[in-house]
């Protein structure tokens, strides 16, 4: 087996690897670390949780040891697709540089250019950005790309489902044609395949083992109900999903749970908060602070619940996790994978618990055919829906700085670029009012069901489906009362005289 010290890394790498207590490398980092330190560029195939970002961290701070930085011209470059994984790759250098003098400095939105600037002028030895806010800066002229002699380009596939694939490809023409590159990509789109094949020069690929048939450390289950009305799916299966977590116990230590769209993010959040439950959400469009603060205590266990979209949460290493419950179930398979990858992390036993109504039948069966196996049934506890009364101060709240809606408007006009696209999870319209004949004929209450079979489960198309959700939020407004809809005037106090 390989042994770090087989690699040629530097010694000051070397000594920064043992304090952090590896022992040896990884598939990933075996294969990479050899051809990335003779110079050679390297396509790796490889998820997260796999060891990548050493992978190219490690090489990249021996081969940039010699040589110093000139202002304004970073030596390196590394970018992330977003925000939170640009961070977690410069905490990884500072980790792994720790007994080097190489300076870094981090690109990403919601950071002020002015300390950015300041840092890219001294000049730095390693670059970390999110494409948009490195081209900004690039605009700006504040930078200059010429000197770059190592590009890394960190989860490529994201980068293709976030729009960003003719920024890197202009990112790549910016930089010198006898640049290295280290290019790492869960999957090889056929996109991802014609830009490694126009920017890598006789790559060598490495492809390590997907994350899926690693999860023997992972129980997964899934909880199938079929919702007393159509039109309260939503509202069910948010009780279903309290009632799980009740019926786990102290076992839950701490859960991420997922959910399709941002704004069920944010309802579901809310929804867990108002019954006690200790959660926060997680999704492109809070503001930068906010997210960082609410990872934080997610990390060092003063948060327990965080509600997340797909985006905001790949990637985030986080390695303690007891639960990860899909609230919906993902429309893309690939992203079940991802999910469920959040947990049984670093050799600790995790569960995985999807939340399924019929209309998932069609997802459920490419999750099933992509991880080769069912996903066992789980006995669904009893739950009745109750309505979620949020207190007054989290009202406030949503109506106003902390709120989805405001937030997203605010991120909006600060960046076209990446302070938009920073989570691409779906967007959902505002709920608007839809007539629904078939759910309104059927209006008597019944409990709601476990599944038993699915054989009614395809007559429910999308289209009901959007109806459906849309009606969901309606409920959802008529329990809440004037809720964050209370005109500002009316709160306010009036003098008589
Ligand atoms: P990554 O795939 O880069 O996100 O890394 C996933 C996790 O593996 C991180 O928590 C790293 O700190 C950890 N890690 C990376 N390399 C090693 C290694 N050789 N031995 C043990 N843990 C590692």
């Amino acid at each position: 087996m390989t042994k770090f010290t087989d690699l040629a890394l530097d010694p000051k790498v070397l000594s920064a690897v043992s304090d952090a207590g590896y022992e040896t490398p990884t598939p990933i980092q075996a294969q990479a670390i050899p051809p990335a330190l003779e110079g050679q560029d390297v396509l790796g195939i490889a998820q997260t949780g796999t060891g990548k970002t050493a992978s190219f961290t490690l090489p990249m701070i021996t081969l940039l040891a010699k040589g110093r930085a000139r202002a304004r011209m970073p030596r390196s470059l590394v970018l992330a697709p977003t925000r939170e994984l640009a961070a977690q790759v410069a905490e990884n250098f500072d980790i792994y540089a720790k007994n080097t003098k190489l300076t870094k400095a981090l690109l990403i939105g919601g950071v002020s250019f002015g300390e950015q600037d300041k840092l890219i002028d001294k000049g730095v030895d390693v670059l970390i950005a999110t494409p948009g806010r490195l081209l900004d800066h690039f605009e700006r002229g504040k930078l200059l790309l010429t000197g770059v002699q190592i590009m890394v380009v960190d989860e490529a596939d994201r980068m293709l489902d976030m729009g960003f694939i003719p920024d890197i490809e202009r990112i790549f023409q910016l930089t010198p044609f006898t640049r290295q590159t280290l290019f790492f990509s869960a999957t090889m789109a056929p996109e991802i395949e014609r830009i490694t094949n126009a920017f890598l020069h006789n790559p060598a690929r490495i492809e390590v083992a997907r994350q899926a048939t690693a999860s023997e450390n992972i129980e997964q289950k899934l909880f199938s109900i079929t919702p007393s009305r159509r039109d309260r799916s939503f509202t069910e299966k948010r009780a279903l999903l309290r009632a799980l977590i009740e019926s786990e116990g102290e076992a839950c230590q701490n859960a991420i749970i997922f959910c399709n769209r941002k704004i069920d993010v944010d309802v579901v959040a809310k929804s867990l908060k108002s019954h006690g439950f200790d959660a926060a959400p997680i999704h492109g469009d809070l503001d930068q602070s906010q997210r960082m603060r609410t990872l934080d205590g997610f990390r060092d266990g003063t948060l327990r619940f965080l509600v997340a979209s797909d985006v905001a949460a790949r990637g985030l290493d986080i390695p303690a996790v007891s639960h990860v419950f899909n609230f919906d179930v993902p429309s893309h398979a690939e992203d079940y994978v991802h999910r469920i990858g959040r947990t049984g992390r670093a050799g600790r036993k995790g569960r995985a618990y999807t939340l399924a109504v019929p209309a998932d039948d069609k997802y459920l069966s490419a999750i099933t055919s992509l991880i080769k196996k069912d996903i066992p049934a789980g006995e669904v506890p009893d739950f009745t829906a109750s309505p979620d009364r949020p207190p007054r101060e989290d009202r406030n709240k949503d109506g106003g700085r902390d709120g989805g809606r405001s937030s997203r408007s605010r991120s909006r006009s600060r960046s076209r670029r990446d302070e938009d696209r920073s989570d691409a999870a779906p967007e959902a319209k505002p709920a608007e009012v839809v007539e629904d004949k078939r759910a309104d004929a059927a209006p008597e209450e019944r409990a709601p069901q476990p599944r038993q079979e699915r054989s009614d489960s395809r007559s429910e198309g999308r289209g009901d489906r959007r109806r459906n959700d849309r009606r969901d939020r309606r409920d959802e407004e008529v329990v809440v009362g004037m809720g964050d809809h209370m005109p500002d005037f009316l709160t306010r106090s009036f003098k008589t005289s």
